[in-house]
């Protein structure tokens, strides 16, 4: 295997090179995770003939590394400054700090943004704002929520008990004694996310494991949780950062 550079729009593009005898005719070229570029040829294949390949592809190399290069930077602990993304029930909005005297601490949603009042419009301040109207607004969506889906499930009387807890890597669990504990950040998922979370821990409340009797309950009431799950496991890392 040897490798190259080529540059494109100011910005040096390294790929490594490596023969396989298995194809034939064309060159190939694959962006990996974390901006690793590969060149596949076929055996032989001159130097000039790879440049002539990456050259005619680097457009799209180069856009699929700034894609990539976006994509994580969507995953790092956000800074809580304006023109910032943040979610809220699926959607994108865009946070807006704004600086006010006299007036308590506000978050307000107005048309793609997430306007953000405090007093002193410093980042501690701005943070802890959000994250109590978050919590408020997973409590109460969570709640109703609750209500609405387990009046349609016959093994549930009433609704459980729900507790909001910050965990690092799970959405929820569902205690021996029925307690529903779920993660304030599930409010920024879209809804039908939302839904199959809080279903899925309902369903703990008749099978307390994940046996083939828990699966099938889940099947039963939500026939295409594998396909919203999967979806929601997507958006994991973007949803859990804090
Ligand atoms: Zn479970």
């Amino acid at each position: 295997m040897t490798g190259s550079t080529i540059t494109y729009g100011g910005e040096r593009i390294s790929f490594s090179v490596v023969e396989n005898p298995k194809i034939s005719g064309k060159v190939r070229i694959h962006v990996y995770p974390y901006g690793s570029v590969k060149v596949e040829t076929p055996l032989n294949t001159p130097g000039e003939e790879i440049f002539a390949a990456m050259r005619k592809r680097v457009r799209w190399v180069s856009k699929q590394l700034q894609l990539q290069r976006e994509g994580r930077l969507h995953a790092l602990p956000r800074e809580y400054r304006s023109g910032e993304t943040h979610f809220y029930l699926g959607r994108r909005y865009v946070l807006k700090a704004l600086q006010q005297d006299a007036c308590p601490s506000a978050v307000k949603l107005k048309g793609g943004q997430l306007q953000v009042t405090t007093k002193n419009n410093t980042v501690g301040e701005i943070k802890k704002t959000l994250t109590r109207w978050y919590r408020l607004r997973a409590d109460d969506y969570f709640k109703k929520r609750l209500r609405e889906i387990s009046a349609n499930l016959g093994w549930v009387d009433s609704p459980p008990g729900l507790k909001l807890r910050v965990m690092r890597t799970q959405w929820g669990s569902c205690s021996p004694a029925g307690l529903i504990c779920i993660n304030p950040r599930l409010i920024r998922a879209p809804r039908d996310c939302i839904d199959y979370v809080l279903l899925h821990e309902l369903c703990h409340l008749r099978q307390h494991n994940h046996s083939k009797r828990f699966y099938n309950l889940l099947d039963k009431n939500l026939p295409n949780w594998r396909h919203v799950k999967s979806r929601l496991d997507g958006m994991a890392e973007l949803l859990l950062v804090e």
